[in-house]
């Protein structure tokens, strides 16, 4: 595509935490990016994890909190979103969290992506999600990072913690992901209708938030054609 061509095209936000979810269903990820939700109650069952997950974020960074860690989360901006721009889509985030470590003299920044769960483990498919959303950061941050002095480490960190203790049940190295321009130009193909997109399995809905369920036309035709004992 020319840049002109380019440049006509109207934008398109994307956020960091619904892109991710493609992977593993690229409806739920169209859903969160482009839906008008009909307001939506959380009651207070909705709202507490959330607020659990907030403050073991907390918590779990007080350890890091080393002089430059802040100094270069001050220069990057505190609660800044980052963006980044691929042909007339504009992709949005903000990183969890970040680690500075010294290899020969050279500092290096670890990205973290800290995830917490009420239960035992954690699905396969929230883990590729979250190993997404990880490298749409690193690639969102890089050349900040490096304009800093402070470029990105090999790897990133998926961390993830329990709800109930605040136990570290995994931490998972994530790696750059040379291709992920292609992979988001493929992304929004597929949500054009040029590429073939397949529903996930049907025991991943069960997971799927109820403001999602609602507007999702496969749920829907599932809930359907109603196999018994399904969701
Ligand atoms: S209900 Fe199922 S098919 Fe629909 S968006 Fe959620 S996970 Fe995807």
């Amino acid at each position: 595509m020319g840049i002109n061509n380019t440049l006509q095209l109207p934008l398109f936000f994307f956020k960091v935490s619904s892109l991710c979810q493609f992977d593993f269903c690229p409806k739920r990820s169209k859903i969160e990016l482009f839906k008008q939700y009909a307001p939506f109650k959380f009651n207070m069952k909705g709202k507490r994890p959330m607020a659990i997950g907030n403050r073991l974020h907390y918590l779990f960074s007080y350890p890091l909190k080393n002089f430059d860690r802040v100094y270069l989360k001050a220069k990057l901006g505190n609660n800044r979103t980052f963006e980044k721009r691929v042909d007339n889509i504009v992709v949005r985030g903000r990183y969890d969290d970040l680690e500075v470590i010294t290899i020969d003299n050279k500092k290096y920044t670890i990205l973290l992506e800290v995830k917490t769960t009420s239960k035992k483990y954690i699905a396969t498919f929230e883990i590729k999600a979250a190993i997404r959303q990880l490298q749409l950061y690193m690639w969102l941050m890089k050349e900040d990072l490096e304009k800093f002095g402070f470029p990105l480490w090999e790897n990133g960190l998926l961390e993830i913690y329990s709800q109930r203790n605040g136990e570290l049940l995994r931490r998972i190295p994530v790696y750059y992901d040379l291709n992920i321009e292609d992979w988001i130009r493929y992304v929004v193909e597929c949500f054009k209708g040029l590429k073939a997109i397949r529903p996930p399995d049907r025991k991943i809905c069960k997971f799927c938030p109820r403001r999602v369920k609602a507007v999702c036309s496969w749920y829907k035709a599932r809930m359907r054609r109603g196999k018994d004992g399904y969701m």
